[in-house]
């Protein structure tokens, strides 16, 4: 089969690299190759189980079309300062002026109107004269909050349009491998859901298997010879705390996007996913990892905000595996919650003891991840990370008192895998021609807005 376009991977890198190739009027044959299952058969059956039961062949909460954004949050971050290095490869004018074309284009497809965060009000400068004081850097950072269901509507109507517009959209097809042929990619192969593997042969290859296709990406590049560089791996905690707490905060930016470099080791350490009466939630890897998110709706709301504070890692010589380290921390919090997502108290981690269940009904806060064990994360958690974490979370309790109270819920693991940054110009070429990644895969974006812009500009690469 030959297209002009081979596109690998639905998520909104994907999906954006088509649409925008279709409003350029581009004239090409375009196949999206997509191993889940269209948005309006996703379902996370969690809703009705509250347990996880693992689906099989792939999680619903990130595989499919629309790719992890269809369950998120749908929080579209509107600063070129937040999402991803993708600025650091096509300077940040240009990301800033697709960031708001494409938001244009959200709006065009129903998102909300309302932005969080852009007024200069007295309260946004008392966070941030609290933050200064706290040795922290608040980020400027709009948000456009689609909401968990909003974002699902959105991006039917997206993938309706694809349709309409004749762009090929094949699911359940599991890309294994390139087809790369006298130093050129000249395609794809992909195995479907009976087995049968088939070949796509494109003009272009387009990469963009997001988050949970990062390690296979790495293996692709290493096969095929694809220059890359291990990137970093942000191992953190989710922190669940009353909306009482943080309300001051949630009211006026929505998301505090703060930084810190907390002593002794001096590390990045962030705030991130902010979501106000919002639910914690849990995504399964192929591997059968555990790992902890959060979510919130339009209109749904908990009783508790959740974020997650995450320390950035990088290793050098002899060491080049960031997503193997990070995968070893979080089996190792998975075995010791027998598969579950861990939860401690705040306090009982100064405390030096573990958290027991019981204990956990005796808090304001309730967690919203009902199948989350109580336990000790401090025994999985490294040293360096576990320290930067608990200092980090004293210094946001002078932004926002009461966050480092005793009660404050912390669940791990909580990781975010970046690693593998594919080396590209500004034009998204690889150095291998033809072949072409984008979105979370490729190491440069960690956000819907990075990853959706990295597409439209993909797109504008291919109609030059
Ligand atoms: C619960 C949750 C909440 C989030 N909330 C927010 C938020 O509020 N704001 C924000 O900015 N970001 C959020 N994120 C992150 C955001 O969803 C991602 O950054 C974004 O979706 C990345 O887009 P992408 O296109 O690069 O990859 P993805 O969205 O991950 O899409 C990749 C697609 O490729 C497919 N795929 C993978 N491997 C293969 C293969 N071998 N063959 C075929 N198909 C394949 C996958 O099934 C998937 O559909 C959240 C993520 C999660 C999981």
């Amino acid at each position: 089969m030959k297209y002009d376009v081979v596109i690998v991977g639905a998520g909104p890198a994907g999906i954006f690299t088509a649409l925008e190739l279709i409003r350029k009027n581009s004239g090409k044959k375009i196949i999206i190759l997509e191993k889940g299952l269209p948005v309006e058969k996703r379902s996370c059956p969690k809703q009705k189980t509250k347990q996880c039961v693992q689906c099989k062949p792939y999680c619903h909460i990130t595989t499919g079309f629309s790719g992890a954004g269809a369950f998120s949050d749908g929080k579209l971050s509107l600063s070129y300062e937040v999402g991803g290095e993708l600025p650091e490869l096509i300077g940040w004018q240009q990301a800033q002026s697709l960031i708001d074309y494409t938001d244009s284009i959200y709006l065009e497809f129903g998102a909300d109107e309302h932005i969080e965060g852009v007024s200069n009000d007295p309260f946004i400068k008392e966070i941030r004269k609290r933050a200064i004081q706290a040795g922290l850097r608040l980020v400027d950072c709009p948000i456009r909050h689609l909401g968990t269901e909003k974002a699902q509507h959105i991006y039917y109507s997206i993938q309706e349009y694809l349709l309409a517009n004749g762009v090929e959209i094949e699911f359940s097809a599991n890309c294994t491998d390139l087809i790369v042929e006298d130093e050129v990619c000249r395609g794809v192969r992909a195995v479907d859901s009976h087995g049968a593997e088939r070949e796509y042969f494109g003009d272009d290859i387009v990469v963009a298997t997001g988050r949970r296709g990062a390690d296979w990406l790495e293996k692709i590049c290493i096969e095929h010879d694809v220059e890359h560089r291990p990137g970093t791996v942000d191992i953190g905690v989710r922190v669940e705390v009353r909306n009482e707490i943080i309300e001051d905060v949630n009211k006026v930016l929505y998301e505090s996007k703060l930084i810190g470099y907390p002593k002794p080791f001096k590390n990045k350490v962030r705030t991130f996913c902010q979501n106000p009466g919002g639910f914690v939630s849990q995504e399964n890897y192929d591997n059968n990892l555990a790992v902890v998110n959060g979510h919130s709706y339009k209109d749904y709301k908990s009783t508790n905000t959740n974020l997650a504070i995450l320390c950035s890692h990088n290793f050098n010589q002899p060491f080049n595996q960031p997503i193997a380290y990070a995968q070893k921390v979080g089996e190792l919090t998975n075995m010791l919650g027998a598969g579950h997502i861990l939860v401690q108290r705040f306090g009982d981690i100064l405390d030096g003891k573990r958290t027991w269940q019981k204990e956990l009904a005796q808090s304001n806060v309730k967690p919203t991840l009902p199948d989350a064990v109580a336990g000790d994360i401090t025994a999985a958690m490294p040293y360096r990370a576990m320290t930067n974490i608990i200092n980090f979370i004293q210094a946001v309790d002078i932004v926002v008192p009461g966050f480092a109270s005793p009660e404050t819920l912390l669940y791990s693991p909580e990781l975010k895998f970046y690693s593998n940054r594919v080396r590209m110009d500004e034009n998204l070429d690889t150095s291998l021609r033809g072949l072409h990644c984008l979105g979370d895969s490729s190491g440069w974006t960690r956000g819907l807005m990075m990853a959706s812009i990295m597409g439209v500009l993909m797109a504008r690469n291919l109609t030059k």
